[in-house]
């Protein structure tokens, strides 16, 4: 499903689904999400769950053009295609321009599967490949092996999915700049149309937060770091993925278009426990616990346990953040006519930012610079 990334001004009522399905066949050791074993029961319950979740939400969605739809995890590839295919025919207001994104991991997925899914209406594969590296997929406790990611979105590609997404991971222990432009140099001759970059993290909760110690002299080094993302800009941009954001490639007319979404402020709502949603200037979170999930919408009870109604000066200022991360940067003209203006701290704070090189005003349109995208992370937190 090919896309363009919106304008900010393209149809205030285009929204996003979100489904989380938390299920894995065992947690890795970075992961921080909200993940439970793979298991028929709980699976059942879940439908349960989102089915009455559906209904609560339903007429919230109203006359809403719905523009893309995503199944994210945990591994909704495990969910199955029959529970795919009931959660999809709840959803009557997709057009057929609507991309349906399945995560994956490349372990899960038999041709078979693939095209059950296909035929069920995913139109868009994102698979979790992290490493093409065996070492480094067993430090990341991964379960598949290289041979068996390549074998997966070849196999993908030949049940026809046309739009395949892979996700690659840099920073890991014991990866070296020689190991990573070996993956790049692999993932690009995949039949591909986009990639999504991440550096390994560790967070607290985490089997990797426990082992921290150990693990970090093998950390690569602020500069590897900075070595490796460029090295992953121009392989991949060599390959005809260009960069459109601060960690996403993509071939031309193949960009997400529900991250998009994020980036430019477009509503979402989040299905499941744990699920974020960003409504019309609310965010809100739904329980991280299947069964009091469960137990909640069952007694009609709203099943979200965090939210908090951001100003109209916080709004316009993380939207303009967060729509920063594009490398086409923020039009400040049509984002003020569309949003309001913004507050004379923020506006502050980008004159700075421009003085120390990390922001480039053109015109209207203000940019990361090269060295802005190097450290956006920094930008983030100057602004907000
Ligand atoms: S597959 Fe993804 S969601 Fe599941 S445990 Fe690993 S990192 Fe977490």
């Amino acid at each position: 499903m090919a896309s363009s990334i919106p304008t900010l001004m393209s149809g205030k009522s285009e929204v996003s689904l979100y489904w989380h399905i938390p299920f894995c066949t065992q947690k890795c050791g970075y992961c921080h999400f909200y993940v439970l074993p793979d298991k028929e029961l709980l699976k059942a319950e879940l439908l349960t769950g989102l089915a009455m979740e559906w209904e609560r939400v339903a007429p919230l969605l109203g006359d809403k053009r719905i523009v893309s739809i995503y199944f994210g995890g945990g591994t909704p590839a495990l969910f199955g295609p029959q529970r795919i295919a009931e959660v999809l025919s709840w959803i009557e207001q997709r057009g057929a321009d609507c991309e349906i994104t399945l995560e994956a991991n490349p372990d899960e997925l038999t041709p078979e599967l693939l095209h059950a899914y296909a035929a069920v209406g995913i139109n868009r594969l994102s698979v979790g490949i992290q490493s093409l590296d065996d070492t480094l997929l067993h430090t990341l406790t991964r379960r598949h092996s290289a041979q068996k990611a390549i074998a997966m979105v070849k196999e993908a590609a030949a049940a026809g999915f046309d739009n395949i997404t892979i996700d690659l991971m840099y920073d890991v222990p014991g990866q070296t700049l020689a190991i990573w432009q070996e993956t790049l140099r692999q993932a690009v001759s995949l039949p591909i149309t986009h990639l999504s970059l991440y550096n390994l993290t560790i967070e607290p909760h985490t089997l990797f937060f426990k082992k921290q110690e150990m693990l970090k002299p093998s950390i690569p080094d602020a500069d590897t770091s900075l070595q490796m993302y460029e090295a992953a800009v121009t392989t991949l941009e060599a390959a005809g993925l260009r960069q459109y954001e601060v960690s996403a490639f993509a071939k031309e007319g193949f960009h997400s278009r529900h991250n998009s979404g994020y980036w430019t402020g477009r509503s979402f709502y989040g299905f499941g426990p744990s699920a974020f949603s960003y409504w019309e200037g609310r965010r809100f979170r739904n329980i991280a616990n299947l069964k009091r999930y469960v137990e909640l919408l069952k007694e009609g009870t709203s099943p979200i346990d965090f939210e908090e109604q951001l100003s109209p000066e916080e709004q316009r200022r993380e939207l303009l953040v967060i729509q920063l991360r594009l490398l086409e940067g923020a039009d400040l003209a049509s984002f003020t006519n569309a949003h309001g203006p913004l507050d004379s701290r923020t506006i502050k704070t980008l004159g700075e930012l421009q003085e120390h090189g990390l922001l480039i005003a053109e015109g209207d349109r203000l940019r990361l610079s090269h060295r802005g995208r190097l450290c956006y992370d920094t930008i983030a937190t100057e602004l907000i």
